[in-house]
């Protein structure tokens, strides 16, 4: 039985900024995941605010949107076995100090903030995102 998804991925302005998208994208491929469509783009405030609602609480929303607008991003849609999972696999933990030797996070990751990928977190919030970024 193959358990093939898609996850949404997001290269952060960070990155982006660092020219990492290309080494980034290697390290998905060599990981199993099939990009199957992608799109650079420079979403507004607005849009940075609907995409993170989920975070609408939280005490770092406003930098967060703030951040995610202020410069050009690689939206993704990645498809593999386990695609949500492994991918958080491959990100690693949200903050670069805490992220395992290896992941994309310890490897090209900042700070908590500019911590350089996004990836889904569930099936659920995958396909809200990929509509979010690629079915509008
Ligand atoms: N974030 C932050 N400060 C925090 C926690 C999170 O700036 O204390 C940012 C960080 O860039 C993270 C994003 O908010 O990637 C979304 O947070 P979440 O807890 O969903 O982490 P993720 O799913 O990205 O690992
Ligand atoms: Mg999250």
């Amino acid at each position: 039985m193959s358990n093939t998804e898609q996850t949404l991925s997001i290269i952060k302005p960070d990155a982006v900024e660092r020219n990492l998208q290309d080494e980034i994208k290697k390290n998905f491929v060599e990981n199993g995941f099939n990009i199957k469509d992608e799109k650079k783009i420079h979403i507004s405030k607005n849009e940075a605010e609907e995409f993170y609602k989920v975070h609408q609480s939280k005490p770092f929303y406003p930098e967060l949107c703030s951040y995610l607008s202020s410069g050009p991003i690689i939206v993704m849609i990645l498809e593999r076995q386990n695609a949500i999972l492994e991918n958080r696999k491959l990100m690693g933990a949200t903050d670069p100090a805490k992220a395992d030797e290896g992941t994309l996070r310890k490897k090209y990751g900042i700070s908590i903030d500019k911590n350089s990928v996004h990836g889904s977190d569930s099936l659920d919030n995958a396909k809200k995102e990929i509509d979010f970024f690629f079915n509008s």
